[in-house]
């Protein structure tokens, strides 16, 4: 498919303001990007590789009307969109999710964090089964889509099913290893870890894996000392949630003498990059060891303020020169997987934390959202907007009063941005959001009969137990 995105104003991290323009897509890419106001005849005959004898010959254009018209006639798109003027930009990346959670949105809220696992959350997720993982990570697929997301870093289990439903959707996925367990588990999840990046690790040119663990608190010691040796073993980065409550981190110092991040470092899990999730409660001497190891924050700020978890110091981070994204965290904890709602408190809650109005500001903010993200999965394709990259893009409606005036769209997008903004999701160069439809699911509300039916079963267990 070639699609032309005509009269649309271009956002994209490299550029320090939007610029009119167009985005022409071919397959799964960005065949090219042109800036309506610089846009001269050389340009054209460069980028569509025609001269411009030859472009008048095969339109029977002109120079002038070919150059309004950008393109050498419209027979070569299988569809042109006209952005009406909106913003055209890279989609975003969620950085940390737990997508199958769609079914306890809202079943056990109002709780801190280590009694709603204990007795909530781990009781519930043992009665899943991976036919409800598909229908639950779909309901969650579509929400992505309705916020702008394309890409989403999905830590469950059952990585096939999710694999799956994100494939059938379209939809751009990097799933994380999420093993855990005690000394008698230590084979078999070592065993799920290695078997999992083998067989999703490049899967698809939509799915990939990184090695992952889902805590310091829930994996014993030679289990840590085990997925060492797979990251040594493949070179990979490894992933986890560290540092989220103050409890976490206290009682990782009287088990290990030395705070979750510290101990990451003294095993070696972070030799080859990763990230840790959360990431609230760091020293010092931890920023050392992130900066020095490349070692990524996402930062999941509604989670955080829901649970009661506190506020991640992301100025400090940004002053010591480690990179940080953002992630929604599961519907559990949230309870959205809304991105908007993410950046603006990504930005908001620093300004309280540091009694300082400009302690991040919206420009670090979709920094983190696009590009961050990206780098941080592996992604450097779908960092920004260029001839070559892969054609995962948003289109904004800046004509709703939320967006106006649309001077300054940078702000607007993290402050009073929302997903009702969001007209067109594309991944792979596929539409698979326009104007509230999802082309490629039949019937969307029987996906959220299936969650419901699934939600009621799973309840009616939880209470027979
Ligand atoms: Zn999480």
């Amino acid at each position: 498919m070639r699609i032309r995105f005509y009269n649309s104003v271009i956002y994209t991290p490299e550029e320090t303001q939007p610029f009119p323009g167009e985005i022409w897509v071919n397959g799964d890419r960005i065949e090219c990007v042109l800036k309506t106001a610089e846009r001269s005849t050389e340009q054209l005959e460069e980028q569509t590789g025609c001269g411009t004898e030859q472009l008048e010959e095969q339109t029977g254009c002109g120079t002038e009307q070919l150059e309004e018209q950008t393109g050498c006639g419209t027979d070569r798109f299988d569809e042109q969109i006209d952005c009406g003027g909106n913003l055209l930009m890279p989609g975003f990346k969620n950085c940390h999710a737990h997508g199958p959670m769609t079914f306890l949105r809202s079943y056990a809220d109002d709780l801190p964090l280590q009694q709603w696992l204990n007795e909530k959350i781990f009781p519930a997720e043992a009665l899943l089964t991976e036919e409800d993982i598909y229908a639950l990570m779909q309901l969650a697929v579509m929400e992505y889509l309705k916020s702008g997301i394309t890409t989403s870093f999905e830590m469950y289990f059952y990585p096939e099913m999710i694999a799956r439903a994100c494939l059938d959707m379209g939809f751009r996925v990097v799933i994380c290893g999420t093993v855990l367990g005690k000394e008698d588990q230590v084979g078999e999840a070592v065993r799920t870890l290695a078997e999992d990046y083998e067989k999703f690790h490049e899967y698809h040119a939509l799915v990939d894996y990184r090695l992952g663990f889902h805590s310091e608190y829930s994996c014993c010691r030679s289990l840590l000392r085990e997925i060492t040796a797979l990251c040594r073993q493949y070179h990979a980065p490894v992933y986890m949630h560290n540092s989220e409550t103050k409890r976490e981190v206290l009682e990782c110092i009287e088990r290990n003498g030395v705070t979750p991040v510290a101990l990451m470092e003294k095993l070696g899990l972070f030799e080859y990059g990763g990230a840790g999730h959360h990431m609230i409660y760091t020293t010092d001497e931890d920023r050392e060891i992130l900066k020095r190891r490349g070692i990524y924050v996402v930062t999941n700020p509604s989670s955080n303020l829901k649970l009661a978890s506190g506020i991640a110091p992301i100025r400090d981070y940004l002053d010591a020169g480690i990179q940080v994204a953002i992630g929604t965290d599961g519907p559990a904890s949230n309870n959205s997987l809304n991105f908007f709602k993410e950046m603006y408190l990504t930005a908001a809650l620093q300004k309280v934390k540091y009694q300082d109005p400009a302690a991040v500001s919206p420009e670090q903010v979709l920094q983190m959202a696009v590009r961050n993200g990206a780098r941080l999965l592996g992604l450097m394709d779908a960092d920004g907007i260029a001839a070559g990259k892969l054609a995962d893009l948003v289109l904004i409606d800046l004509h709703r009063p939320n967006m106006q005036p649309s001077e300054h769209i940078m702000n607007n997008l993290v402050y009073s941005g929302s997903i009702d903004n969001v007209l067109l999701t594309m991944v792979g160069g596929q539409v698979l959001y326009r104007d509230g439809v999802y082309p490629l699911v039949t019937d969307p509300e029987q996906v959220y009969r299936r969650a419901n039916r699934i939600l009621q079963r799973i309840s009616r267990g939880v209470e027979g137990a």
